[in-house]
This record gives C-alpha cells, structure tokens and sequence, in this order.
C-alpha cells in the first residue's frame, strides 16, 4: 500500500541516480500538528493541517541541485489505530504532494507503511518488515530504483528509528533536531551527522557529496 511513484527517474537530463536520499516526512518535510486531543504534536491526519516545514522546498532544491534522487519514508499508523481513516491518509499525501508540486518539486519514490503491531485494524496490524527502525521501506524503494549499493545514500529524519533503518541498510544518516518531536529522540541514535533544520542537514549532505570520505575515493 502507498506505493505511489512519481516523477521519472531517468530523464534525459538524469542519466543517474546520483545521491539517493531518503527522507522522512513529519517533522522534516511537513511540520508536526498539535493534536487538541493529547497536546502534542502529531502528524497531521486532514489536508488542511498540512504545512511544509519551514525550510523544506529550501533543502529540497539544494538536494536536486547536487542531482540527487528523493524517496520518502515515512510509518503513518494512525489508520491502523483508528485515528483515521486510509482514505484520510491519502488525502494528506495528496496535499503535500500538491504543495510540493505549487514550489515545482517532486519526490521521486514515495514509500509508507500504515502498519502498526497493536493496530485495531486487523488488516493493518503488525508486525511488519516495513516500520521503520526496520528497514523494509528503504529496501523496497531502491529494488525499484535498481539500486544495489547503500554506500552513496543517506538518511535524513528526526527520530531515533529514522537513524536507526538508515544504518540498517549502511546510508550515512542525520538527524535534526527538531523541537517539537524531541519525544521522539533518545539521544541514543548515533547519527553520523546533527542538524538544527532539514535545510542544514540538506547543506550537510551537498557538502559531504562534493568532499567523498575516503573509502569511497
Ligand atoms: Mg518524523
Ligand atoms: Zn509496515
């Protein structure tokens, strides 16, 4: 479910896949929504609660700039705990997609998992290779990316599983530092990089790319 694949990923002018970076969504590319409810901030379960995050369309024009390819992943269980519903997931999707689209940007694979292990949902209910810390999403976006080697990607995201499923399958990985989800951090993730914004950490990975660590040379 939620294999929507957007954009083309070998147009003429890109030959290759260059930096493949994964990113995740909440917290990153859109920015978390206090809920009235439990007082925190959620992932935003309607479309008119849909914001970029501030600095987002930025990092992503300066992704593209070093010729990256973009792959969302992203674990969005509140259908499968009966906050919502699947429809209002793809709606939400929809409205990123559509104010990505107004700031004529694009991710070029989109991967979701809607599972939880105590979902009410039966249909949705876990466990599956796809949660991330698991690392089912990232593997199944490169198998269509035709991408076997790990070593030129790289995992941006604001939790610990973020960090966590982007070394399970060897991407150098940043965490931001964002506010509004440091429930979600332990301090535990061992990230390769911190970065204050998606936008910083979008710097960091354009840096990194022009400045290869030595084994890779
Ligand atoms: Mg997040
Ligand atoms: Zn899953």
């Amino acid at each position: 479910m939620g294999d929507h694949r957007e954009g083309h990923l070998n147009g003429p002018n890109n030959p290759g896949l260059g930096p493949v970076v994964f990113l995740d969504r909440d917290g990153v590319l859109t920015a978390p929504v206090i809920d009235s409810r439990s007082d925190r901030p959620e992932s935003p379960y309607r479309p008119e609660d849909v914001r970029l995050m501030g600095g987002a369309t930025a990092a992503l024009r300066v992704l593209r700039g070093i010729g990256a390819t973009l792959v969302l992943v992203s674990n969005q269980p509140a259908a499968a705990k009966g906050t919502c519903s699947l429809a209002d997931l793809d709606a939400v999707h929809a409205e990123f997609s559509r104010l990505l689209a107004a700031e004529g940007l694009h991710l070029d694979v989109v991967r979701y998992c809607h599972h939880h292990p105590e979902a009410t949902v039966p249909r949705l209910r876990g466990p599956c290779e796809c949660r991330k810390p698991a690392p089912g999403l990232l593997v199944d976006a490169a198998r269509e990316l035709g991408l076997t080697d790990f070593r030129a990607t790289w995992m941006i995201g604001d939790s610990d599983v973020d960090i966590a499923a982007g070394k399970r399958v060897g991407a150098r990985t940043v965490l931001i530092e964002e506010p509004l989800s440091v429930h979600r951090r332990t301090g535990s993730a061992a990230p390769d990089h911190r970065a204050p914004s998606v936008l910083s950490a979008a710097q960091i990975v354009a840096d990194a790319v022009g400045h290869p660590r030595p084994e890779d040379a």
